[in-house]
């Protein structure tokens, strides 16, 4: 398959550009907002390397690292992982990737992570360079994330509006039975997102006194806000 970048030269210069330097970017954005889309988006296409906390932590658990073994006693246990166990994941991951653009879907999350992770970043001689917030209205939220299915039998995602199966109710891929999960229904919805604002708002605060926070729309959908980001990162570099 040939690679997008190479055909187009716009892109190819900006991914050029981007790979001579350290870049770290913030994405910011409720859930369902397409923030781990766009990372991976930035990833495939501009050479970023994804952080996303959660597969990070899974990694690590995989490995069976030490704190792999930290992480799963919280996560069986239903705790919340510390903010310290949180940065020092980061610290470890940053020191592996130094010298590549990395892009943070969905991380910080709270003022004190944005914090430890500032010093993080200082100590390896490196800063934020830009924080983007996908916003999503909460009624976009729910409609986007009640769409979503997922198959019994091999876990493929499917949305009823922006990507349904074939045939309804059953996985192109193995014939399961395609099901909504509990994390997305409504209220569940409803509370994930009451926890995004109480956590999230204060840190747009926080990143917008101290940088300059952009801003994109998630209405506008995944490739329009893909070439928004691109215009932010390209005016960052200049
Ligand atoms: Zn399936």
């Amino acid at each position: 398959m040939r690679c997008w970048l190479d055909s187009c030269p716009k892109v190819n210069r900006l991914a050029y550009l981007l790979l001579r330097y350290e870049m770290n970017v913030v994405l910011l954005g409720p859930p369902g907002s397409g923030k781990g889309t766009q990372a991976e988006l930035m990833h495939e296409r501009l050479g970023f390397v994804h952080y996303s906390t959660g597969d990070v932590f899974r990694d690590h658990i995989k490995r069976k690292t030490p704190v792999g073994y930290e992480v799963k006693e919280y996560v069986t246990s239903g705790r919340l992982v510390p903010d310290s166990v949180v940065i020092e994941v980061m610290n470890a991951f940053i020191a592996e990737h130094v010298g590549k653009p990395i892009v943070y879907d969905g991380f910080p999350r709270t003022i004190p992570q944005a914090e430890g992770f500032g010093r993080v970043l200082d100590g390896h001689g490196l800063k934020v360079d830009a924080v983007v917030l996908i916003d999503l209205a909460d009624d976009e939220v729910i409609r986007r994330l009640t769409a979503r299915r997922q198959c019994r039998k091999c876990k493929k995602i499917y949305n009823l509006t922006f990507r349904p199966s074939r045939k309804e109710g059953i996985c192109d891929e193995c014939g399961g039975e395609l099901y909504q999960r509990e994390d997305d229904k409504e209220e569940t919805i409803r509370r994930r997102l009451d926890v995004y604002r109480e956590q999230t708002e204060p840190l747009i605060k926080f990143y917008e006194d101290k940088f300059k926070l952009e801003r994109i729309a998630g209405e506008l959908g995944r490739d329009k806000v893909f070439e928004e980001l691109k215009r932010i990162l390209e005016t960052g570099k200049e």
